[in-house]
């Protein structure tokens, strides 16, 4: 029996959980940060919580006798990818990182890069008094001094009572999101921007769609940087390169 432990929290790491507990000889387990009350989990083995930085990280693949880990975390999760990639070193396992790739604007795209949230909220108030913050709940403070504008900001679950917010609306939803859906959010809150980190993927694009057919600008949060070593960009990549350690 060989055992894959999968970083996750996202749909990638939820899909190749299941794909890969079908595998003969194969054990999976699937480590979630613990941050939502109510995840979805993934087939196999769950844990959930930080693993104490690169040391702990160390301790837990030994102690379990990880073969292989996969590093399929959001790509904003950075600390974890670098702890992860340093951790699969010491121990000497093969290491992927499944990297979505990320959007790429369009011509008909009003898109305005900024390196961090920080950024984004200096910016804003030049471009926009109504806001879309399409970013989580985590860093929903760094808006906070924002209080001449309005945001609608979007989250799956609530942020804890005494996070300091911006005004506005919060509003809980879990993605997919349909494109009809998300015109209509922009429309009836007249919203004049979008805040998006460059996360990628199908499940949020459709925003950037409404935004665009609607002429909206769009902040786009660029990626921190990722450690070196090998990248896939989707489950099937990534199921072909574990299936050589696996089998
Ligand atoms: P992060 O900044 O890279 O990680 C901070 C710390 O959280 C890590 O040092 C680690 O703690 C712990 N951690 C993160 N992911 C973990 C995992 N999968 N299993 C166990 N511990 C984990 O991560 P983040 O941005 O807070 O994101 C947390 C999780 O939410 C990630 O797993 C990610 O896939 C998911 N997520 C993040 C975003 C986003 O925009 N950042 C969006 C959607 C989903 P220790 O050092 O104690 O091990």
């Amino acid at each position: 029996m060989k055992r894959v432990l999968i970083l996750g929290g996202t749909q990638e790491a939820a899909l190749l959980a299941a794909q890969c507990t079908q595998l003969p000889g194969v054990d999976v387990i699937s480590s979630l940060a613990g941050r939502l009350q109510r995840p979805t989990l993934p087939a196999g083995t769950v844990r959930q919580g930080g693993f104490g930085g690169v040391a702990g990280l160390v301790e837990y693949i030994r102690e379990q006798h990880i073969a292989v880990l996969l590093d399929a975390t959001h790509p904003f999760a950075a600390d974890i990818s670098w702890h992860a990639a340093e951790a699969a070193q010491v121990c000497r396992i093969p290491h992927l990182m499944l990297v979505r790739p990320p959007w790429e604007p369009t011509a008909a795209d009003h898109w305005l890069a900024v390196a961090s949230l920080v950024e984004a909220a200096t910016l804003l108030p030049a471009i926009a008094q109504r806001a879309f913050l399409s970013i989580g709940r985590q860093e929903l403070p760094v808006f906070a001094q924002c209080t001449h504008l309005w945001f609608l900001m979007r989250m799956i679950e609530p942020p804890a009572s005494e996070t300091p917010l911006p005004p506005g609306l919060v509003l809980l939803q879990r993605g997919p999101f349909a494109v009809a859906d998300e015109r209509v959010l922009f429309q009836t809150h007249t919203i004049g921007a979008l805040v998006s980190k460059n996360s990628g993927g199908q499940a949020t694009a459709a925003k950037l769609l409404a935004a665009r057919e609607l002429g909206i600008p769009v902040v786009m949060v660029q990626r921190p940087a990722l450690p070196a070593g090998v990248q896939v960009a989707d489950v099937a990549q990534a199921r072909l390169w574990m299936q050589q350690y696996l089998i």
